[in-house]
């Protein structure tokens, strides 16, 4: 029976692995993790991360062929097969701070695997890398010199993960394509490919599996996320541009995507990107470029940045200017804070900016979302954001654990949030956001009522019907 052994339960490992279990029941899959909550987690009735249809997968799998562990070592010294799925943040200090990825995890995992290994392995890049990480890495295994690891072999794959948080079940099931990087010029690389894309092979079309050389693949990665961030960019500063001339960014959106060349997807205006990938990759291919000698590539793939971090402030700038500018004292409800529906994941959301924004302007904020739990809230406001050093339209705002306490409340729905408040501000597309008595909100407020709906999910109309002031990204503003 092969063996795999993937290291870090996150938000990729977990579904990744438990969709592996799912389609191959003679392969033997182990998730491992030095945390241990998190490995509680996974084999609770409460898994640590939301994803629609990860419980059901998770449950026809484990104890079956799918395991969680903390017992790391001895379940890579098993293995055939590792995939590393680590984090791989962006550098707070030192060299590159600020762009380059953090490797520590994965430095860290390579040596352990070398430590470990008494039989020859596949390893497997999972996570995010720079191009070239796959150089270290060998490296690393190679110069291992441990008494009880002599001889054994390593082919290093990449493997990039193309799942979006929110819809991960539906897209390891049917990916678009699965991408494997190897050393396709000798036997052995050639070897480990094939036994991978056997591995995906079970569910995946054959034409679907794309086979490519290790920088491909990991550039490919970096390129996906810049290129899906770009899209995102784009749209929105032509939403900047609809809002100054009456025109609508949905028309918009809709006729441009209709060029075949185009497409549809992808193209919907808001208050900005996050979560913990587009932001940390592209500014690792900004630095990878500067790396190379290539100041105007990187100059070009900053902007993406620059204008996701512009649309955040405008949306602000938008909140407090209509309101008389200023929002001091007055109740602000936030509905949403995880960065895109169908996740609790809040890494990176353009919430964290808005309310900070919001909260520096001394607003007293309510928040409602259905999976973010109040403490992570509370944690990610008291963060002190790192200084990028990229131009920024937003000025860091330093917000204490006291201020915290003081100007924000979790409430425990959306109409607890708006009760008594003078604006509602939309920062995630929920489904539910889309149906909610928005008269019921309008007779417990303030008048006048706002919502600044930075994900375009309101019927615009309606609720001018109804007698809100309405702000919807990228719509023709109220009179
Ligand atoms: P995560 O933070 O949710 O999970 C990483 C896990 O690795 C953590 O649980 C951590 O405890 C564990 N870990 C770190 N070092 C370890 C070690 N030495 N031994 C055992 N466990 C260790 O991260 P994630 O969101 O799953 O992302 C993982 C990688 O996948 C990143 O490189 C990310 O860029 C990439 N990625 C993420 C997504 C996404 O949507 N989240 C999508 C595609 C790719």
């Amino acid at each position: 029976m092969v063996k795999i052994c993937c290291i870090g339960a996150g938000y990729v490992g977990g579904p990744t692995m438990a969709v592996i279990a799912l389609k191959c029941p003679d392969i033997e899959v182990v998730v491992v993790d030095i945390s241990e909550p998190r490995i509680a987690g996974w084999n609770s009735d409460r898994l640590p991360i939301y994803e629609p249809g990860l419980d059901d997968v998770v449950r026809q799998c484990r104890g079956r062929n799918l395991s969680f562990s903390t017992e790391v070592h001895r379940h890579v010294s098993d293995a055939d097969i590792v995939f590393v799925s680590v984090n791989t943040p962006t550098k707070t200090c030192g060299l590159g701070a600020g762009k380059a990825a953090d490797l520590t995890y994965w430095e860290s995992a390579a040596r352990m695997i070398a430590d470990v290994s008494v039989s020859d392995k596949i390893v497997v890049e999972k996570s995010t890398v720079p191009v070239k990480t796959a150089e270290a890495i060998e490296k690393i295994l190679s110069h291992n010199t441990h008494r009880r690891s002599h001889g054994v072999r390593y082919q290093i794959l990449s493997n990039p993960e193309f799942l979006a948080e929110g819809t991960a079940v539906a897209d390891l099931l049917s990916p678009d394509r699965v991408l494997i990087g190897g050393r396709t010029d000798t036997p052995a690389g050639l070897a480990a490919v094939a036994a991978l894309r056997d591995v995906y092979a079970r569910w995946v079309p054959p034409d679907r599996i794309l086979t490519t050389n290790l920088w491909s693949a990991e550039l490919s990665k970096l390129a996906a996320n810049a290129f899906l961030a770009q899209r995102i960019s784009s749209v929105n500063a032509i939403s900047a541009l609809c809002e100054a001339t009456g025109a609508d960014v949905a028309e918009v959106a809709h006729s441009v995507g209709k060029d075949a060349r185009i497409g549809p997807r992808f193209l919907s205006a808001s208050v900005g990107f996050g979560g913990s990938c587009f932001q940390k990759d592209i500014l690792n291919l900004v630095y990878i470029c500067e790396c190379y000698g290539l100041p105007e590539v990187a100059s070009y793939w900053r902007e993406v940045i620059r204008i996701n971090d512009y649309q955040k402030g405008r949306f602000v700038n938008r909140v407090v200017a209509s309101m008389f500018n200023t929002v001091a004292g007055k109740k602000v409800a936030v509905l949403g804070f995880a960065f895109k529906k169908d996740t609790g994941d809040t890494r990176e959301t353009p919430a964290i900016d808005v309310c900070k924004g919001l909260l520096g302007d001394k607003a007293a904020v309510s928040i409602y979302d259905p999976q973010v739990a109040g403490e992570q809230v509370a944690r990610d406001l008291a963060m002190n954001k790192f200084d990028w050093d990229h131009p920024r339209h937003l000025q860091p705002i330093i917000i204490t654990g006291t201020d915290v306490a003081r100007q924000v409340a979790v409430a425990a729905d959306a109409y607890e949030a708006a009760a008594e408040a003078h604006a509602v501000c939309i920062l995630t597309e929920w489904d539910e956001f889309r149906g909610l008595d928005y008269k019921r909100m309008f007779d417990a407020m303030h008048k006048p009522a706002f919502i600044f709906d930075g994900r375009n999910v309101v019927d615009v109309a309606k609720l001018r019907e109804i007698g809100f002031v309405v702000y919807s990204i990228g719509k023709p503003l109220d009179e």
